[in-house]
């Protein structure tokens, strides 16, 4: 009876500090933070960050998304339930980033978090959804026509308005063996119609992207991974690196990440991404990841001890324009 019992409250106790640990998040206090910014004047690059490596880019005439998912599913749905893209909190988040139309969607790689909802926001949009064969797969089984999808080739260059986009080989950040087996690392063999397993949504191929543009460039990776020697023929000024789970990698894993992508391209500022709780909705004071995820502090260490420039979190919906090289060589 007492052994019963003594199980029972050691029981109870496992499962306290598992939802402590998934509810608990770490502050972004002592992280510099972007101040809002006048808005740009006509011409300038603007970023916006929309979660996960969801991000806004656009010059005010040509506008790119790159992944674009905002169903943003909860834990318990992800675990005991088929998944599908949530349409009211897409057209929120849509309404609230003030996004009409977009010239192109460039998906970094096919996981839920970044492509389940990207047959949607292209038909809403017009975008020209742009990613591997996975996520081209994932387009044709959420009703987007040929036409509307490009199944990209590496280094190659993407004009769309003052736009170049090159998409770059990169890989994923290395995922616990079981979460790596629930989410799928192959390929997507088939069209995938929701609702699915979110092994449905494998990883694909993973791609890093530069966007290159006269008044300022980027390189945006969905994922901590790179492939050595990917980027040595680009240069971008910001780098925007996925920042999860890097922490939990080793020193070496760490440095050689940072030096085949901000270093590589250049970066004069390095801008985390997928760092926030991408299991509730996106909303301006969005909270990072919960402990039991991810520890921010130590993936942020990781890019911003790494990076002799400038580290900079943006704040979900706020834009950021761009400042571009020759500007800050020149001290403007
Ligand atoms: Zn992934």
């Amino acid at each position: 009876m007492k052994i019963a019992r003594w199980i029972s409250s050691a029981l109870l106790l496992v499962i306290l500090c598992g939802v402590l640990l998934l509810t608990l998040t770490p502050s972004l206090e002592r992280w510099p933070i972007a101040s809002p910014q006048p808005a740009p004047a006509p011409g300038q690059v603007a970023l916006t960050y929309l979660g996960t490596s969801t991000i806004l880019i656009s010059d005010g005439t040509t506008h790119l998304l790159t992944d674009g998912y905002f169903s943003r599913v909860s834990i318990p749905q992800l675990l005991f339930s088929r998944l599908q893209p949530d349409e009211p909190r897409i057209d929120q988040a849509l309404k609230a980033a003030g996004i009409t139309s977009l010239d192109a969607q460039l998906v970094l790689h096919s996981h839920f978090d970044h492509a389940m909802d990207v047959a949607v926001v292209a038909q809403k949009t017009g975008a020209q959804l742009l990613g591997s064969a996975s996520t081209a797969m994932v387009g044709r089984g959420g009703g987007l026509p040929e036409s509307r999808i490009t199944t990209i080739e590496t280094h190659h260059p993407y004009q769309f308005g003052q736009f170049t986009v090159q998409f770059v080989p990169a890989s994923h950040v290395p995922l616990p063996a079981a979460v790596e087996a629930m989410t799928g690392k192959g390929d997507i063999p088939a069209p995938v119609v929701p609702p699915a397993r979110v092994g449905a949504w494998e990883e694909g191929h993973s791609y890093g992207v530069v966007i290159s543009h006269p008044n300022g460039s980027v390189l945006i990776q969905g994922s901590s991974g790179a492939v050595t020697g990917a980027l040595d023929a680009y240069q971008a000024d910001y780098a925007l690196l996925a920042s999860a789970s890097l922490g939990k990698q080793t020193d070496h894993y760490q440095q050689a990440f940072m030096e085949e992508t901000a270093k590589a391209v250049g970066a004069h500022t390095v801008i985390p991404v997928h760092w926030d709780d991408f299991f509730s909705e996106l909303t301006p004071d969005v909270k990072p990841l919960p402990w039991g995820l991810d520890n921010m502090h130590d993936s942020f260490h990781a890019l911003a001890d790494r990076h002799e420039g400038d580290f900079l979190v943006l704040p979900p919906f706020q834009r950021f324009t761009l400042r571009a090289q020759s500007q800050s060589e020149s001290g403007q």
